[in-house]
């Protein structure tokens, strides 16, 4: 919940019970702003002009009964909370507004300052869940889109490399036929590696277990899994000492893995540099991995940790474009945040924020 004051709409059209509501949610302790309207039109013209954080609105109201009300906001606004006063005795009105969305109601002869700020706080933590599960299926909307597509293309690449191959047999072609054998080969090892990479993807979404672990360590298990890609491109990589974290240590080297990996590959024709570094500040380390490679354009700089988008195509540098987006997973997962920035003397940084040990 929010530390910042909230913003409440209490409609209802007798002035002596507007005044007592809003006395009680003072007292009650709640920083809040406190809008009032005195009928529905108001109220929905008040939701439009304004993003309220709750609405809480009398079942009596002229314009309408409050369930219209409800409707008529939730349409426009399917994520504000809305809060039904009922009257004595008005138990199905109550589980009518609950039916139509409302998050909760309370009945005018219960009303009281810690009621309220009980039904005020539930309805505030109701609404952020459904914020998540939203945001969560929106993300996997696009995830199955855009999965169905990077998948169709290998499938279908393999069906005309294999009626290319059955051509190639048939007039005895050997050098074609070894062509398009390699080419064969080549799109079942990126499906493999997206396959793979989905994996891991998914796997970010399980609860994790975080222990005071060594960054060092992690860089360690890193540069020895791209051991051979940092041979076979001459590239350097350096780490300056780091400190202890409360992290997963598996998911870190990963997350290195796929950052110093990034480093290696967009590099252009310098000889790719990485340096990994970090800095303390309180209760929070900020881990840079820094490159000399081709950089990214400062307007890209938020799109390329969403899963699928890359700024190449397939033939310029291959890649399944989820790399940064397991990033952005592996470190929400241990409460930070993760960024991009233009490095002055050229290539990028990314750095990451993790808790201190
Ligand atoms: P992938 O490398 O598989 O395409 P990523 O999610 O790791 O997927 O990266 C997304 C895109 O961000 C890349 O396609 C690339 O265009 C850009 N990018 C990532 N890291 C770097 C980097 N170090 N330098 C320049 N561009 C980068």
């Amino acid at each position: 919940m929010t530390s910042a004051k909230l913003r409440l709409l209490i409609a209802d059209d007798d002035d002596g019970d507007r005044r007592h509501l809003r006395r009680l949610i003072r007292g009650c302790g709640l920083l809040c702003e406190i809008d009032e309207a005195l009928d529905l039109a108001e109220a929905e013209a008040a939701c439009e002009a304004r993003a309220y954080d709750c609405a809480i609105i009398d079942y009596r109201m002229p314009g309408g009964n409050g369930l219209k009300g409800i409707v008529a906001i939730r349409e426009r606004h399917p994520l504000l909370p809305i809060v039904m006063v009922t009257g004595q005795g008005d138990e199905l009105i109550a589980s009518e507004a609950i039916k139509l969305g409302a998050a909760d109601y309370v009945p005018k002869s219960q009303l009281s300052e810690g009621y309220i700020a009980h039904v005020i706080k539930s309805a505030l933590r109701k609404a952020e869940l459904e914020r998540i599960v939203t945001d969560q299926r929106e993300e996997l909307e696009r995830f199955g889109h855009v999965l169905a597509h990077d998948l169709k293309t290998p499938i279908h690449q393999i069906r005309y490399l294999v009626e290319f191959i059955e051509r190639d047999l048939e007039e005895g072609n050997r050098e074609q036929l070894r062509t398009n054998r390699d080419r064969l080969l080549a799109t079942a090892r990126r499906m493999e590696d997206l396959i793979n990479t989905l994996q891991s993807y998914s796997m970010t979404e399980k609860p994790i277990e975080v222990s005071v672990i060594s960054l060092d360590g992690a860089v360690e298990g890193c540069l020895s899994n791209l051991a051979s890609e940092i041979s076979a491109r001459g590239a350097t990589v350096s780490c300056d000492p780091l400190p202890l974290v409360r992290g997963n240590l598996s998911l870190l080297t990963q997350l290195f893995q796929n950052l110093v990996g990034n480093g290696l590959k967009y590099c252009g024709s310098a000889s790719p540099e990485v340096l990994i570094s970090a800095q303390s500040d309180g209760p929070e380390v900020t881990v840079s991995v820094s490159d000399n490679g081709i950089g990214v354009p400062p307007p890209e700089m938020q799109r390329i940790f969403q899963p699928f988008q890359r700024l190449h195509r397939q033939a310029e540098i291959e890649g399944t474009g989820l790399g940064l987006a397991i990033c952005r997973k592996i470190v929400e997962r241990h409460g930070g945040r993760i960024w991009c920035e233009a490095r002055p003397s050229g290539g990028s940084i990314f750095r990451f924020t993790l808790n201190a040990a």
